[in-house]
């Protein structure tokens, strides 16, 4: 009998790739993804360890797979099973805990080719690359071009799950992308841990690949996802600005506008040099969206450092904030170097002042868009709704259903904002 498996994803993009890549390879082998109502054999669980929100929810999640579906097979993988493979061997349900290293083997374990599971191999010696590229569960496919990360931010806990810094080949990429765009694919994320640093090591780099990826004849469409503002070369603003094919759309982690709070996050860039790319962008491409992650919060966070964050992202020409609450993350350097800590209550004040910056920031971007015209790929058809987004990223509903219009690119008249200015009515055209 066929062997069904359900695949559940929890963190970033390139967790989405890779999840969409062990899917393949399980269905290489037989084993199909589940159709609602059915009951899986195997769930397969991707998780993230970003935050210890992130931990709770894996293993929540985890529990509650075993107790919807007690005879399922439970196999856990990603960023928390490498850092905590212990506990989450100890969860109820699961019979296996792969570690990064091995995410990509998990057909061989599940369809008895591999005799033995491996160990959870330490994050230092994770250095093979594992191309991957999400396929099938969305419109939008994420490759990934990219792992790990060699800078050992102080609050960050990813290099010690997803170890030193590696890349794909720009000719893997590019046949990559060429078969999503035989599979009828339009719309490419590129993802990875620290996308910049593509090539370290290398002849190449990040704009080596863009250029090669920008040639693919079928994509419609790329996005550059979260790149570190000290590798986003003044190069590849001006070649997204003369692109048809890169989306006028950036993501750019700040963590903080404080200058004394950077230093102790140890990140490699000052206010100064955020505010030179960020500028650079809007006088480039002024229709561009520009998202910015920012960490509120974090160790070291007196309130006239959280003062001056507030005021140097006020004077930003951004779209959007990505807020977070700084988490503790066991083995960072943050929780042995940094004393000032800030207490919950204040965590969630400042996060509230940031959530409103945020709104006004996409107020003041969104509002002069509308009636004006935008490309947007269809995306969402199903439940009755049809939406998608537009070139620089403004999410767009449309008040009736065109399932005809699925994966394809069309003109819409941008015709109204919603109150809270994150989402407009638009007009096929
Ligand atoms: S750049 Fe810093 S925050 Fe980003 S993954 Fe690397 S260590 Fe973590």
């Amino acid at each position: 009998m066929t062997k069904k498996a359900l695949y559940s994803t929890l963190g970033c993009k390139l967790n989405f790739a890779e999840t969409g890549t062990i899917a393949a390879a399980l269905a290489d082998r037989g084993v199909v993804r589940i159709a609602p109502g059915e009951t899986p054999d195997f769930c397969i669980v991707n998780t993230c360890s970003v935050t210890q929100e992130a931990d709770r929810k894996c293993r929540r999640l985890i529990r509650s797979l075993h107790t919807r579906y007690p005879s399922a097979r439970i196999i856990v993988t990603g960023c928390y099973a490498q850092l905590q493979p212990v506990e989450a061997a100890s969860l109820p349900g699961v019979e296996m805990v792969v570690g990064i290293n091995d995410k990509l083997r998990i057909a061989d374990y599940v369809s008895g080719t591999a005799t033995e599971v491996a160990e959870v191999v330490p994050s230092r010696m994770l250095r093979e690359f594992m191309p991957s590229c999400s396929r099938g569960d969305r419109t939008r496919y994420f490759l990934k071009v990219q792992d790990g990360c060699n800078y050992w931010c102080t609050y960050c806990t990813i290099p010690a799950a997803r170890g030193r810094s590696r890349s794909g080949t720009i000719e893997q990429l590019v046949d990559q992308a060429r078969r999503v765009a035989d599979e009828g694919g339009k719309e490419i994320v590129i993802t990875g841990v620290n996308i910049g640093d593509f090539g370290n090591g290398t002849d190449h780099n990040f704009l080596d690949l863009i250029r090669e990826l920008d040639k693919v004849d079928g994509i419609e469409r790329y996005r550059i996802s979260s790149i570190e503002p000290d590798l986003l070369t003044d190069g590849i603003i001006e070649f997204v600005a003369g692109s048809r094919r890169f989306m006028p759309h950036f993501h750019i982690p700040l963590q903080c506008g404080s200058d004394d709070v950077l230093r102790l996050m140890r990140r490699h860039y000052l206010s100064d040099l955020f505010a030179e790319k960020v500028n650079k962008i809007r006088s480039a491409m002024p229709h561009a969206f520009i998202g910015v992650d920012l960490i509120v919060g974090a160790r070291g966070e007196s309130p006239e450092r959280f003062e001056q964050s507030r005021e140097f992202v006020e004077s930003l020409p951004i779209s959007r904030l990505h807020i977070f609450p700084y988490s503790e993350r066991p083995g960072t350097r943050a929780l042995t170097d940094i004393d000032l800590v800030v207490s919950p209550e204040e965590k969630h004040r400042r996060m509230q002042v940031m959530t409103d910056v945020s709104t006004a920031k996409q107020r003041a971007f969104s509002e002069p868009f509308v009636q004006t015209v935008r490309p947007m790929l269809v995306e969402h058809v199903s439940h009755g709704k049809t939406g998608g987004f537009t070139d620089n990223y403004l999410r767009v509903k449309l008040p009736t259903p065109r399932p005809d219009l699925a994966n394809r690119v069309v003109n819409v008249r941008l015709k109204s904002l919603n109150p809270e200015a994150d989402k407009f009515i638009g007009e096929v055209i």
